[in-house]
């Protein structure tokens, strides 16, 4: 018998885990319990001696590993939310044994061989489409890793994927350092003529930490060169700091990335055509939903070409200011931010101390309730009986409109040292439907807003409430999330996992929602539609930059993985051949340049840094549905939302569902007026 919690059936309200008594020396032995249980129920399967069938293999395989899961569940999201030294070593040992783990289930050819004998025969399987999904899901995890390979292409492939992992280190290794290598040290405080003095003084500290007490350092890290290129009038130096951003990895020194771009782009083409692709990028896109590279092309070439024109506008109306100002020069990719900020000031002049008051923490917790209710009558109940890892966090019963159960749901709010930056939606639990029982889910958002100070109430800045939205209709989609086989449920593809979540900025924003929850901290009075109209027209400010910035990065992505021969080039020469196809306008460059696009050669966007727009696509179009209903909570609208993409959104082909809610494939036209591109 163990008195380890973690293994032991939770004995609490909903079964929500015992915070309680969970501690630090609990969680290694239970890994190694639940790897062991994990481990033979994988055996179970294999070992079988009956002939491989669905419901000997592929559904035993579904169910494996909840114990593991749950375990997991607890000890990641307590690391990022609650980490300290002890949980950072529990970490650093237990992380290599689950990736072995892992990869000791996901590439078992054993394994392999009993689900390849059961898709085998699908066709005469009688089984329903949910189960032919959860199965053809099960067959083309392995085989797109390799599983189908002869034994010669099988090593290839893993000489390969070593061969990614150490160039995918190495380009993000040389980033680091080469971002470390600028600085930009100015000793004379009229060299800062324009800087606010929130960010002079962060300059100061950061001059100070470095050894240069009493002067100013600037670096290319966001936080610091685009303050500067934003507000400092000295325009030498913006060019130079500029330059210190957009040449790392471009230097021809040791930390040159390069030979590695040039390397990786030909593995992972070589990769794709073992795996019976033309193109990497073919490979990647082929498991989202756009389904095609060409689909993806034709997608940005649709929003680019209005978007550049509205940067050349803009591009004029800045080269205007200047003119005004006498300045005499043509306004230049460095000299961007400060014109534009000029403009904002201008046209768009938003002031968040003006907003704050209206940003109660609560009241905005309460708006995105309130609008939750609307659109699906679920209500939400505080519970003080449910543990949780930390005083701040609150806890809800989310119920349906009859009263009946749905989910658990945890917020942990203010920052905390220990905690990692930004706002994410996570959960301890997944439904589970069984034969035995149904579990519903534990869901949780955590976010970094700043600490009440005594009794002195949390005012959220405008971007902060958006963000709370935003994490919360993630949570909606795990609440509602359904189907009888983990391996489908909920599973939205790369380009479409952001839906759920950007469409409840749009409720956010909406003025009929703002005058609901956006009122005074002190006098209770809805938001005046000054404000209001605002926060509106700010959402203009600068997209004609935002959107060619971001979308000459993304066919720079998609270009480099559309190659179908083995790159010999100069990455500088491909890099201006893909821009000046284009027509980038020569002031601007793409968001990222290849040599720092840690997106797809060091992270998981590779042939999918598209995926961010074609969800605002997707979030633009389908709550334009709501507006041309004239009701922005329309009950039918919503009860499809609901049905054929937050609780069944994984169990079809995405692009089908979607049009089963909407009734039409997506149109860019919402996003393009969005924008302000049309
Ligand atoms: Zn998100």
């Amino acid at each position: 018998m163990t008195d380890n919690p973690l293994l032991l059936k939770f004995d609490t309200p909903f079964q929500t885990p015992p915070f309680d008594l969970i501690k630090a020396e609990h969680y290694k032995p239970a890994f190694v319990e639940a790897m062991r249980q994990h481990r033979a129920e994988i055996d179970a399967i294999i070992n079988n001696p009956q002939e491989p069938t669905f419901e000997n293999c592929i559904i035993p395989l579904d169910r494996s590993g909840l114990l593991l899961e749950r375990v997991a569940s607890i000890f990641f999201n307590l690391l990022a939310a609650e980490r300290n030294d002890t949980m950072q070593n529990i970490a650093v040992e237990i992380t290599p044994l689950l990736s072995e783990h892992s990869d000791n289930i996901g590439m078992n050819p054993l394994l392999f061989n009993k689900i390849k004998a059961v898709y085998t025969q699908r066709e005469h399987l009688g089984l329903e489409p949910l189960a032919l999904r959860a199965l053809e899901k099960f067959y083309d995890d392995f085989v797109r890793k390799g599983a189908n390979l002869d034994q010669k292409d099988k090593d290839r492939m893993m000489e390969i994927n070593a061969g990614l992992s150490v160039l995918s280190l190495q380009f993000g290794d040389n980033l680091i350092k080469e971002t470390n290598a600028f600085q930009l040290v100015v000793a004379d405080i009229h060299d800062l003529s324009g800087l606010p003095n929130t960010h002079m003084a962060a300059a100061a500290e950061e001059a100070k930490a470095a050894g240069f007490e009493g002067q100013w350092l600037f670096t290319p890290k966001k936080t610091s060169w685009i303050p500067f290129l934003q507000y400092a009038q000295n325009r030498e130096l913006r060019d130079q700091l500029y330059q210190g951003y957009y040449m790392r990895g471009d230097r021809n020194n040791e930390n040159d990335n390069k030979a590695i771009i040039q390397k990786m782009v030909n593995l992972r083409l070589e990769k794709a055509k073992l795996l019976g692709f033309g193109t990497y990028a073919d490979y990647v896109i082929d498991n989202n939903m756009a389904k095609t590279t060409d689909n993806v092309y034709d997608f940005l070439n649709r929003i680019w070409t209005p978007a550049l024109q509205v940067v050349k506008e803009e591009l004029a109306a800045m080269q205007k200011i200047a003119d005004r100002e006498r300045a005499g020069f043509d306004i230049e990719s460095w000299d961007w931010w400060y014109y534009a900020e000029k403009l904002r000031k201008q046209k768009y002049d938003l002031d968040e101390s003006e907003i704050r008051p209206y940003l109660l923490l609560e009241n905005v917790r309460d708006g995105m309730f309130y609008v939750a209710n609307q659109l699906y009558g679920i209500t939400f109940e505080k519970r003080e009986d449910i543990s949780v890892y930390h005083k701040d966090v609150e806890v809800f019963e989310v119920k349906e409109a009859d009263g009946a159960h749905l989910a658990v749901f945890y917020v942990d709010y203010a920052v905390r040292l220990g905690k990692s930056a930004g706002a994410w939606c996570t959960g301890f639990r997944n439904y589970l439907k069984t034969e035995d029982e149904e579990v519903f889910p534990l869901v949780s958002i955590v976010c970094n807003y700043p600490r009440p100070i005594e009794d002195k109430p949390v005012l959220l800045s405008w971007d902060e409430a958006e963000t709370l939205f935003h994490e919360f209709g993630h949570a909606l989609h795990g609440f509602f999330t359904r189907g009888d086989y983990r391996r489908i449920a909920g599973d939205l593809p790369h380009d479409m996992i952001e839906l759920p979540s950007q469409i409840m900025e749009h409720w956010a924003g909406e003025p009929q929602v703002l005058k609901e929850y956006a009122k005074h901290y002190q006098t209770g009075i809805p938001m005046p539609d000054v404000l209001i109209n605002k926060i509106t027209n700010s959402a203009h400010f600068n997209q004609g930059f935002m959107t060619v910035e971001y979308v000459a990065a993304a066919l720079l992505d998609l270009d480099w993985y559309s190659l179908n021969q083995t790159f010999e080039g100069d990455v500088n020469a491909f890099e201006k051949a893909a821009m000046d196809k284009k027509g980038l306008i020569k002031e601007m460059l793409p968001r990222y340049r290849s040599t720092y696009f840690s997106h797809i050669f060091d992270g998981g966007y590779s042939a999918g840094y598209y995926a961010y727009l074609w969800a605002e696509v997707l979030d633009s179009d389908a709550f334009s549905a709501f507006k041309q209903s004239g009701d922005i909570y329309n009950q039918e609208l919503a009860s499809k939302f609901r049905k054929y993409i937050l609780a069944e959104g994984g169990l079809d082909d995405p692009m089908e569902q979607y049009k089963r809610f909407r009734g039409q494939a997506p149109s860019e036209e919402p996003l393009l007026k969005k924008r302000g591109l049309k």
